[in-house]
């Protein structure tokens, strides 16, 4: 997909989801959207298609065209106040993406995770195809994002392959880095750690591999790396045995939730898993049949999170709150 159509989808599903959250609130419909909502959304829809601004679009909170006639514009506006604090919690993935996106160099999210005052977000970045992937340290003040900082994942870890002691830390990465398979959706900051879960490759026995980089300000101020191959967890279909490819996780207290997809027939199945740090115990909690997940985030309701599912394109994305306990 060309970046023009990819942001004008973002655009029109960030805005999809915020009518989604007005609606659920005070309409209570069924499903889907009541039948205003629907017509707001559909209206909505058509004027982001429609957008003059083509490829240099600029976000719709900023942008200085009013294209919505006065009475939709109105409406809106309602929906926007109403959903546009929640979102940051409800759904902190596309709060970000709105937020990152009038920055316009950001160009595929792929992992986010928070501590302290800081929100963590690996993304692409404009530029040369190899060595796009980047860490970016965010904080957001008021309605402002500043950004802190940024390291090149590619170069961090060149780095540590260099510092490392240990020879399959070293063998994977220099794997990782030459093999162009490289495929890394997930990361963590956890007790001022960084953790990265490789979707590929795997370890020699197929394993999940994810690093760990000790103390997360030296990495970002570009100090010496030091840290390597955290754990090595195999992940296989539940009900097929298939081996499934980690695409997001985060840290829930000493539990890692991982998420991982895999193909079954021709349609993608997820799943849901729960991961003990300390007995290295893993649990699946929940498979979604025909469905590729692609980000977990936790909500602010106790003991539940919400997973993101890739549209692909096809649908929209659609999002579902799952209790844990
Ligand atoms: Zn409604």
């Amino acid at each position: 997909m060309k970046s023009n159509t990819k942001r004008l989808n973002r655009e029109s599903k960030t805005v999809s989801v915020m009518i989604q959250m007005y609606c659920d609130f005070h309409h209570h419909p069924e499903s889907g959207l009541c039948d205003a909502c629907q017509e707001l959304s559909d209206y909505a829809d058509k004027r982001v298609s429609k957008c003059p601004y083509g490829e240099d679009k600029p976000a719709c909170v900023s942008c200085p065209t009013h294209c919505y006639v006065k009475q939709k514009r109105q409406a809106i506006q309602e929906v926007m106040r109403f959903s546009g604090p929640r979102m940051a919690w409800r759904h902190p993935w596309l709060a970000i993406m709105h937020l990152v996106d009038s920055s316009k160099k950001v160009d595929d999210l792929e992992s986010i995770s928070q501590e302290n005052n800081s929100i963590y977000v690996m993304a692409s970045l404009d530029g040369t195809k190899k060595g796009r992937r980047h860490l970016l340290q965010l904080q957001i003040d008021k309605d402002k994002t500043l950004l802190l900082g940024q390291v090149n994942i590619y170069k961090l870890l060149k780095k540590l392959a260099r510092n490392v002691d240990d020879i399959e830390t070293q063998k994977f990465i220099h794997k990782a880095l030459s093999e162009k398979s490289i495929d890394l959706e997930a990361h963590s900051v956890h007790s001022n750690d960084l953790y990265l879960g490789f979707k590929s490759p795997h370890g020699d026995l197929g394993e999940t591999i994810i690093l760990k980089l000790d103390n997360i300000q030296q990495v970002m101020n570009g100090e010496t790396v030091k840290g390597g191959i955290w754990k090595k967890i195999t992940l296989l279909d539940p009900q097929t045995g298939a081996p499934s490819s980690l695409s997001d996780m985060m840290f829930m207290d000493e539990q890692l939730l991982l998420l991982s997809v895999n193909k079954n027939i021709s349609m993608d199945d997820s799943h849901l898993w729960s991961y003990l740090t300390s007995t290295s115990k893993l649990t699946p909690i929940k498979s979604f049949h025909g469905l590729s997940a692609e980000g977990v985030t936790a909500t602010n309701a106790k003991n539940e999170l919400m997973v993101v599912f890739d549209g692909n394109g096809k649908t929209q994305s659609r999002f579902l709150p799952i209790s844990i306990n």
